[in-house]
């Protein structure tokens, strides 16, 4: 797929022209870990297209970082994953949490399963256990790479390889890719795979909201099933507007609530 912006601007001053739309996955990373060293990191959940960015990593360096964001809800084979990433390329993952106390007061307001209930309150639990911790987490560092597809939705298909965010530099090296070379690439250098894409899953992430796909339907249909519209927890989509204002003033109560019980 083209990009439809050539000349955007990445914000990046760019060392001999890296990175820009043409560059290949395999040079984009060559380049962060060049440029960042230990200031960038792979963030993944360990769906193929996060594996196949650590296998290609591992193929430049053997000293990279990856990061994936523990939320509290995953399901049991993607810690196993973890263990996965280990044995076969020696990097100990970095977990990214929710503040616990946060989690105690949303959980305390509106239930354990209160995505279910109303899509502002599923999009504030993506907030509080995922957007949260994860823009912590990734304060840390001066860049990190997403196994972002343009192909993967319509709310992806102008996923820019490189943008800024904030002080952070965001890559998306494989944003031109196609599922089927994610495949490929996946059979022909043995990356491991999720244990659930043997079970029907198109897209991976919390065990209540991700459910087996079907034939024919989209790769992201099991996420969120229960919603219509976008599905994106707000890592890389933000929701604007009236929802953006409801998901603001859930939160404040939440972490008001949370600032309460800390002075109780
Ligand atoms: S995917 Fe579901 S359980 Fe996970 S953070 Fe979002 S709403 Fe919460």
């Amino acid at each position: 797929m083209n990009y439809p912006y050539p000349d955007r601007d990445c914000g990046l001053t760019l060392v001999n022209n890296l990175p820009h739309e043409a560059t290949s996955a395999p040079e984009i990373l060559r380049w962060a870990l060049g440029e960042y060293g230990n200031q960038f990191a792979i963030s993944t959940s360990f769906q193929s297209e996060g594996m196949v960015l650590i296998d290609m990593a591992s193929r430049i360096s053997n000293d990279f970082r990856v990061i994936t964001l523990d939320t509290g809800r995953l399901p049991e084979e993607t810690h196993t994953m973890i263990e996965t990433v280990y044995n076969r390329y020696g990097v100990r993952v970095e977990i990214a949490a929710p503040d616990a106390n946060e989690v105690s007061a949303m959980v305390a307001q509106h239930g354990t399963n209160l995505f279910y209930h109303d899509a502002a309150l599923r999009m504030l639990c993506c907030r509080v256990r995922k957007v949260l911790p994860l823009e912590r987490k990734l304060g840390e560092l001066g860049a990190y790479a997403v196994g972002l597809r343009r192909a993967q939705s319509d709310s992806r298909s102008f996923v820019p390889k490189v943008e800024r965010k904030g002080t952070t530099a965001k890559l998306s090296p494989l944003a031109d890719w196609s599922k089927d070379e994610v495949e490929e690439y996946t059979a022909k250098h043995r990356v491991p795979r999720h244990p659930l894409y043997e079970r029907g899953f198109t897209s991976i992430g919390c065990g209540p909201c991700t459910r087996a796909t079907l034939s024919g339907e989209h790769e992201r249909a099991g996420r969120w099933w229960w919603e219509d519209g976008v599905k994106e927890c707000g890592l890389h989509y933000s929701a604007n507007g009236k929802a953006e204002r409801r998901i603001d003033v859930l939160l404040r109560e939440v972490q008001q609530a949370r600032s309460n019980a800390a002075v109780a």
